[in-house]
């Protein structure tokens, strides 16, 4: 989902909190895969079973997986989240995240329009 679609529903401030929620949630599992690797790891023998050696192999390759997909979607949140969050700033007043998004690329400040009295054309 496009982030503008996101942000208009839920507001930016809840945006970017629900970003770093998943974001954190993402570096949790990839830390958690990284420390199951080793375990799982040393559990490996070559006396039991071929069975139990597949098992921990393949555990050991989707911890893997896992825990690189988690850690590079925690860093593309994160980075995502912070560029916006940048530009959430109003240039005018100084307000932050208190704006209404018009369009993917026009937004206006709802403190601006709160102070002045203007009201966007649009309505969403
Ligand atoms: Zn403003």
């Amino acid at each position: 989902m496009e982030p503008a679609d996101s942000i208009r529903r839920l507001g930016f401030a809840r945006w970017y909190e629900r970003r770093l929620i998943e974001g954190h949630a993402w570096f949790i599992s990839g830390v958690a895969c990284m420390i199951a690797i080793p375990a799982c790891i040393e559990e490996l023998s070559f006396r039991g079973s071929v069975a139990r050696l597949l098992a921990y192999v393949v555990l050991v390759l989707v911890a893997g997986a896992i825990g690189i997909y988690g850690l590079v979607r925690y860093q593309r949140i994160l980075s995502e989240a912070e560029h916006l969050g940048e530009q959430a700033t109003c240039g005018a007043c100084g307000a932050y995240a208190r704006f209404r998004l018009i369009s993917t690329s026009d937004v206006r400040c709802r403190r601006l329009a709160e102070r002045v009295g203007f009201e966007p054309t649009k309505r969403y």
